[in-house]
């Protein structure tokens, strides 16, 4: 049976880390505070929003909430940023996706400055990932690292196969493991031999969107498996892209859901606050 990877423990101790790190730096009379932007009351970021809140409070990171009726117009969120952008007691800026179909992301992704953006969406962010310069990574894949880096995984010079594409998941990921020195497969619903492909991976990465689709097939024996995906399944409960049961019965660890990745996205965004005053003052 495969090793558990412990995300809700390796996220605490994270989250413990930070506390400290706060209190340091309040005692030298430096607060951090995170504003949160939400627009409109969709159930699921009504619980994404509390969970940043509660996480903050728990770090001593101050946190301002806007919460915005669905029918904001696209002007007035981005005036709000633009407010928030030039606050110097505002660290970071995190506004909670998906917004109202009338309102353009990529326009209010681009609208936060760079030194505030603590999602590490901004296409600067994500440029400078690219080409290896410190900035903020997406908190997901940033998550991952640390899952496997803490549970003493080597990255470096492994065969690492990502499973999906997209920006704030698949592209970042590769990405990062590249940069951790692993050799690394991309693949996303045009590629042909997926189970094939996927086979090759010390470390495969899930990162798929569609409940349970990773079974055994796609495994190569003693491979490492980070499941990304979150999904309700017919009896309302939390599963992944990876059918556990299945999977664990071959590899050497694997994250599960809940308590895998999913507390890790928090636990970084947790960081990238706290290193966003860094690099405000410089
Ligand atoms: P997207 O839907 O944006 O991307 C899914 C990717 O998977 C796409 O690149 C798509 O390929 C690829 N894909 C879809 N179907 C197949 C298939 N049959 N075979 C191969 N590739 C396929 O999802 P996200 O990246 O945003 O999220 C992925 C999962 O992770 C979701 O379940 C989401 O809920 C979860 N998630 C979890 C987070 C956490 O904190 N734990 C945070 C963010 C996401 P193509 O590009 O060709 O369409």
């Amino acid at each position: 049976m495969a090793r558990m990877i412990d995300g809700k423990a390796i996220s605490a101790q994270i989250k413990d880390e930070l506390k400290e790190k706060v209190a340091a730096m309040k005692a030298e009379g430096v607060e951090v505070t995170l504003a949160v932007i939400q627009v409109g009351s969709d159930p699921a970021s009504s619980v994404y929003v509390g969970n940043k809140k509660k996480a903050c409070g728990y770090i001593g990171i101050g946190s301002l909430a806007y919460e915005l009726p669905e029918e904001t117009s696209e002007q007035e969120l981005l005036d709000l940023i633009e407010e928030l952008n030039g606050r110097k007691d505002v660290n970071g800026i995190l506004v909670q996706l998906p917004l109202p179909k009338h309102i353009d992301e990529d326009k209010v992704i681009a609208a936060i400055h760079p030194d505030k953006d603590v999602d590490g969406f901004h296409p600067q962010s994500v440029g400078k990932l690219c080409i290896g310069q410190p900035g903020f990574v997406s908190c997901t894949p940033a998550g991952i690292i640390q899952l496997l880096k803490r549970s003493g995984i080597e990255i470096a010079g492994k065969e690492c196969v990502v499973i999906g594409r997209s920006n704030i998941v698949g592209k970042p990921m590769a990405l990062l493991l590249l940069r951790e020195n692993g050799t690394v497969t991309v693949s996303h619903s045009k590629t042909e031999n997926l189970k094939e492909v996927a086979r090759r991976a010390d470390i495969l990465v899930a990162a798929v969107g569609r409940p349970k689709m990773i079974t055994r097939d796609y495994v190569k024996e003693g491979a490492v498996v980070i499941d990304v995906g979150i999904h309700r399944n017919e009896n309302n409960k939390l599963c992944g892209d990876v059918d556990f049961e299945d999977v664990a019965s071959v590899c050497s660890a694997i994250t599960p859901v809940p308590g895998g990745v999913g507390p890790m996205t928090i636990a970084m965004l947790m960081n990238n606050c706290v290193e966003s005053v860094k690099l405000q003052a410089k």
